[in-house]
């Protein structure tokens, strides 16, 4: 063991300066977005559709989004969150359907089920933090309409079981990548494995533009819809203008366009977002390879580590006394991001992540003053279901005892070698060596 690295000075932390935000994107910003949006305000045409001297922001980033994926659809939409509500809308999704989604989610994820009148049903997480497919099994009824995948955390989860699951049972499958952007699965990116994928492109992700978003799909008809639902309900032609002639699409708008200044920020944001994903998952393997050699701490099960996009690090305690204190500690060395970031933190502190922290939905509040849609009769076969705490043990375990690091897209190997100090150090101190 190297004694630099486990000195016996507890005085002194481990680094004084703080760790960098935890804003992949955002590390990386510079020349690239600023001339994109530059060409924007020049020409005088933020609006997607038509302008004085348009530039195809938004048609470029989608067919660059498209092509990345292999997928033959994209649509660029204005936030992650309004992507949820216009793919399952597109889906179908409506009072007496339910939607299956894990229980380590984000509130954008039930929202969308909820303001479409639709139910969510709480699926269990397994070691990989993402759903599990044999809860899913069980969960699986006469209602389920959509499966929500959500790759949590920068990486996929037991994707090929779920897939499965899915076509026997007639289901479809959405895959929320908005903390997985540049991931993949062995070998193949997420966002492929369903019938449709969402993408946010929000400050906290991986590739960022502010706010915005992307839905991928391969049907036609399913991209149509989208188009439909995002905008104002209608097609569009070539010029840019509504066509309100075709009855297969008079629907309604939710006002969810991109603008071309998003549009050529994420332009500039997916150019880069490879080297972004690359230099999270180095920095942050680098670190876990070192801490495996600690026998008392436990990690998250990532079945590829090729495909991991990086931004997160997950660690887990054998109980939530022993996970605060080494949380706790590792603050104390240093580890920590300057004020008002999230750098190194317990699970319990992880807010709207978890399933029962969403008290919107352990109380079951409405989206209109009379209760909708839980006092839909279409949805009377959900009063059984419950969301509080309890609901999940998995979820509830694995909340109770692990943290979460998050791996800055900029850590330098000083950075590194400091978290790996400051781990070992708190581990010698807790457990001994
Ligand atoms: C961030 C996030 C969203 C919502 O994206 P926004 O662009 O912030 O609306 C949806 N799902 C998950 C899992 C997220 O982390």
């Amino acid at each position: 063991m190297n004694r630099r690295h486990t000195s016996t000075d507890t005085e002194s932390p481990v680094r004084s300066q703080p760790l960098p935000w935890e804003l992949p994107g955002a590390h990386w910003m510079g020349e690239e977005e600023l001339a994109l949006v530059e060409k924007v305000v020049r020409a005088r045409s933020p609006f997607r559709y038509y302008g004085l001297d348009l530039q195809h922001m938004a048609d470029r980033l989608e067919k660059k989004f498209a092509q990345r994926h292999g997928r033959k659809y994209a649509l660029g939409v204005n936030s992650g969150t309004a992507g949820l509500h216009i793919a399952l809308a597109a889906l179908g999704v409506g009072p007496g359907d339910e939607v299956l989604l894990p229980g380590y989610l984000w509130v954008s994820c039930i929202s969308a089920i909820v303001r479409l009148g639709a139910i969510p049903r709480l699926v269990d997480i397994d070691d990989t933090f993402c759903m599990s497919p044999e809860d899913l099994s069980r969960k699986i009824g006469p209602h389920s309409k959509v499966v929500m995948l959500i790759h949590m955390s920068g990486a996929p989860g037991r994707v090929q079981e779920i897939v499965r699951l899915c076509r026997q049972h007639k289901l479809a499958l959405l895959e929320d990548c908005a903390q997985a952007n540049g991931a993949s699965f062995r070998g193949r990116p997420v966002g492929t494995f369903g019938d449709i994928a969402v993408f946010s492109f929000q400050l906290n992700k991986n590739m960022s533009s502010g706010e915005g978003g992307m839905i991928i799909c391969d049907r036609e008809d399913l991209y149509k819809r989208c188009f439909a639902i995002h905008d104002l309900g209608y097609a569009r032609n070539e010029a840019g203008r509504l066509d309100f002639r075709n009855e297969r699409y008079q629907m309604w708008g939710v006002g969810s366009r991109m603008s071309e200044l998003t549009a050529a920020m994420a332009l500039a944001q997916l150019n880069k977002r490879d080297r972004i994903v690359r230099a999270m998952r180095s920095a942050k393997w680098a670190i876990r390879r070192q801490l495996e050699k600690i026998p008392q701490l436990g990690f998250r099960t990532i079945l590829d580590p090729e495909g991991d996009s990086g931004p997160f690090l997950i660690t887990i305690y054998p109980d939530r006394a022993t996970c605060q204190a080494f949380t706790d500690a590792l603050r104390a060395e240093g580890i920590r991001g300057p004020e008002g970031s999230y750098a190194c933190l317990t699970m319990e502190e992880w807010g709207l992540h978890w399933y029962f922290n969403n008290l919107s939905l352990v109380n079951r509040r409405g989206f209109t003053p009379n209760g909708w849609p839980w006092t839909d009769p279409a949805n009377a076969f959900a009063q059984s279901y419950t969301y509080g705490r309890g609901t999940l043990p998995t979820c509830d375990d694995l909340a109770s005892r692990s943290a979460l690091l998050t791996i800055a897209s900029c850590l330098t190997r000083q950075d590194i070698r400091d978290i790996v100090t400051a781990f070992r150090k708190v581990a010698d101190r807790i457990w001994g060596r």
